[in-house]
């Protein structure tokens, strides 16, 4: 997976029934992963996942981490519902994804999950308003309306005198608060970041970290996936990852390595 949710993905929006009723009508966790397991049918066959379970509600600001090899970005396909797993369960706002068409899929990652990531995937000859107003096509509204709810975005992020700059005017950290602006615009249940701050200088990494920590405080739910203990270390959770499976889980600075700077 690399480029930008796009083409293919747009469409009318299929009917989506939830697949798990919360008995007292509680809302179910954003994501849940149960027993998680994803083997690359290649020869010799690669165990990435190897039966990965957490769940991430409402409001979390957390950080998944591990070294190269770790299987992070397969994680990150299986939470985006960009791929299925070979075994165990994984929900998104309560729809398994494995009962789910692709179409259907595609509308689930389409309405519930606004993604980033670290190469930005902006298209360099559109104004930087029609990008963000970009994250709406899918949801069938009018350019006028999709606009408006666009120049709100970019207010949010802090780039209200931007809109109709084209991303090549930008520096990379005012071009990856574009890229969070499109992925917040349609008001996802959450939003995944992939190494969100690797292009960017250490300054621009920290406004961009201090952006997610104001946008959680608004409510979004947020999580930053990153080899960097430095980025982690900012977040309030911290799932880490070695070999497939989780090794620790909580609050930032209570992993071995501390939450520290590296
Ligand atoms: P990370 O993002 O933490 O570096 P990945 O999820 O990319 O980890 O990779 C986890 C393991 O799965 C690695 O051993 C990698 O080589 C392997 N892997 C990833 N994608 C594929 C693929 N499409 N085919 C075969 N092996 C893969
Ligand atoms: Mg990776």
């Amino acid at each position: 997976m690399t480029g930008p949710l796009s083409g293919p993905l747009m469409g009318p929006l299929p009917s989506l029934a939830p697949s798990t009723l919360v008995p007292d009508g509680a809302a179910p966790p954003v994501l849940q992963l149960e027993e998680v397991t994803k083997t690359y049918p290649v020869e010799p066959p690669v165990e990435a996942l190897r039966g990965v379970s957490f769940s991430i509600h409402q409001g979390d600001l957390l950080a998944i981490v591990g070294p190269s090899g770790s299987g992070k970005t397969t994680l990150l396909h299986l939470m985006g519902a960009l791929d299925r797993p070979t075994s165990g369960r994984v929900l998104v706002t309560g729809f398994d994804v494995a009962t789910l068409a692709d179409r259907e899929l595609s509308a689930l990652r389409a309405t519930r999950i606004g993604f980033v990531f670290q190469q930005f995937f902006l298209a360099e000859h559109q104004s930087v308003l029609d990008n963000v107003a970009d994250g709406l096509l899918y949801a069938g509204a009018s350019l006028a309306e999709r606009r408006r709810a666009a120049s709100q975005a970019l207010l949010r992020v802090g780039l209200a005198d931007k809109l109709a700059s084209l991303p090549t005017k930008l520096s990379g950290g005012q071009r990856q608060r574009v890229a969070i602006a499109r992925a917040i615009v349609g008001r996802p249940a959450i939003v995944l970041a992939d190494e969100p701050t690797g292009n960017l200088d250490s300054g621009s990494g920290a406004s961009v970290l201090e952006l997610f920590a104001e946008l959680n405080a608004q409510g979004s739910t947020i999580a930053v996936i990153t080899h960097d203990m430095g980025v982690a270390g900012r977040m309030n959770r911290v799932v880490r990852l070695l070999d497939g499976l989780v090794v620790s889980d909580g609050p930032a600075g209570a992993g071995p390595e501390g939450g520290g700077r590296e």
